[in-house]
């Protein structure tokens, strides 16, 4: 590492086997609820929607499982990814500190979700489902799954929001070309999409309903599955391939990080790469500062409040305990889509509460600088989600430069803004804009979760 600025890549460093936090931590995450019994929700009330083996996963307290050979084999299309140290923007920052970061936008859907899309589509097929079911907001995840279905001959139906469907036809374009169909939400296909555009013709959708639609033609057909792109322990486990491989690389550049940063919409990204550096830290070997990064617009973590409610807008899931904004919160229209979620993973929110990690909030404008000073000193242009990231990183990296600290910086960079171009333009025309969120709002919001005393 001391001359190159990318590690050298080498399929020894892709893990063999997920790691599941929840062994290692003192007490589990509060259960989810069923929402009319309020009783913990078991695998039968899951079977409908999830194939076992992912059931199995979401409960499962085994520190390790192995990934199968079908996943690996998808996996090596693009892994191991690449960890970059940044040493132009080091230069630019005139800091002392060393900031890395673990790039995922090389996948085919240039996230870090085909981790888990990959993952989800192999149980499915090993159950024998022929078609999965999902919804997309910006349509990142619609994508990955759209690339996962296609690797194991499985039908992909996907929900878009009907304001991203009009606004972002290259993403639709993009799952339309791994073989999905894609539909505009509210859509006239399902029985909750026809309610609302009785109502409202014009609807621009929204998560939650297109969510309803998803899950309402997963039940539907035996054939069908449901799929999900954040928040549950699977998907985090999943992702937690991203953090195995920077361990390795790390520990091949003769580096050990003293602060990791990445941004939080449901949680995967962050956790996926933090969660094997948590491990090493439980047990003493290392120790580093770890810090989500959350948008000020849609801060679940610094100004939500850690309870029972529902996954959804409309609340057709189980209770999760979570940091949560209240469920028909509907944050500012940042151009972070991903990160416009009102809760958080549960599993997350536990280990906030634990004290296992800090958060922050940043507002869009401070991230989109410092995407923009990204893109001009790394070459690589960066989805509007880890901005939040690279934001917190350089925050850092600056405070270094004040204390004379070499402190070494890690961050989660998962993902690439090559679909996100006119949020650059508005940022860069200087129309994009900071929104105050009052506290009266998110009071109101809360004052409407499902069952407060739970
Ligand atoms: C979906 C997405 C996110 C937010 O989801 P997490 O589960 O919090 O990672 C962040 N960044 C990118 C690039 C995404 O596609």
């Amino acid at each position: 590492m001391a001359d190159s600025t990318k590690t050298l890549l080498d399929e020894s460093q892709m893990p063999r086997r997920w790691y599941n936090v929840l062994a290692d931590l003192p007490s589990p995450p509060p259960p989810p609820l069923h929402p009319a019994t309020l009783a913990p929700v078991g695998p039968d009330d899951l079977a409908p929607l999830f194939p076992m083996d992912l059931i199995a996963q979401e409960v499962s307290t085994d520190r390790y499982i192995d990934i199968p050979e079908e996943i690996l084999d998808v996996y090596r299309l693009w892994r191991p990814t690449p960890l970059y140290r940044a040493r132009r923007l080091e230069k630019a920052l005139g800091t002392p500190a060393r900031i890395y970061y673990k790039y995922e936008g090389v996948s085919p859907a240039g996230s870090h979700k085909p981790n888990t899309a990959v993952a989800q589509a192999y149980y499915n097929a090993k159950q024998g489902i022929g078609r999965l079911t999902t919804e997309t907001g910006a349509g990142q995840w619609g994508s990955a799954l759209a690339f996962a279905c296609s690797k194991f001959g499985l039908d992909c139906e996907v929900w878009m929001v009907r304001a991203s469907y009009d606004q972002k036809p290259h993403r639709r374009s993009i799952m339309e070309v791994w073989g999905a169909t894609v539909h505009p939400s509210p859509s006239e296909v399902t029985e909750a999409g026809r309610k609302i555009l009785a109502d409202e013709p014009d609807s621009p959708g929204s998560l939650g309903i297109a969510i309803s639609e998803a899950v309402e033609m997963a039940g539907k057909r035996d054939d069908t599955r449901y799929s999900l792109g954040s928040v549950l322990n699977h998907v985090l486990m999943h992702q937690t391939v991203i953090g195995e491989e920077a361990l390795t690389q790390f520990a091949q550049a003769g580096e050990t990080p003293d602060v990791i940063v990445g941004c939080t919409g449901g949680g995967s990204n962050f956790a996926g790469l933090f969660f094997p550096f948590l491990r090493e830290k439980l047990a003493g070997r290392i120790s580093p500062t770890i810090r989500a990064v959350e948008p000020t617009a849609c801060p679940s973590f610094t100004r939500g409040r850690y309870t029972y409610d529902y996954g959804d807008t409309a609340g057709f899931t189980p209770l999760l305990k979570m940091h949560t904004l209240g469920h028909d919160f509907v944050p500012d229209p940042i151009h972070a889509g991903g990160l416009r979620y009102h809760g958080m993973s549960p599993l997350l929110s536990h280990m906030y509460e634990l004290g296992l990690f800090e958060a922050v909030a940043k507002p869009q404008t401070e991230c989109f600088a410092a995407g923009v000073q990204f893109a001009r000193t790394e070459g690589i242009v960066p989805a509007p989600e880890p901005t939040h990231a690279i934001a917190a990183a350089i925050e850092e990296a600056l405070r270094c430069k004040e204390t004379g600290e070499e402190k070494v910086i890690l961050t989660a960079m998962c993902g690439h803004g090559h679909f996100d171009l006119s949020a650059y333009d508005r940022y860069l025309s200087g129309q994009m804009e900071d929104f105050e969120l009052s506290q009266e709002r998110i009071d109101a919001a809360l004052t409407r979760l499902p069952n407060p005393e739970v």
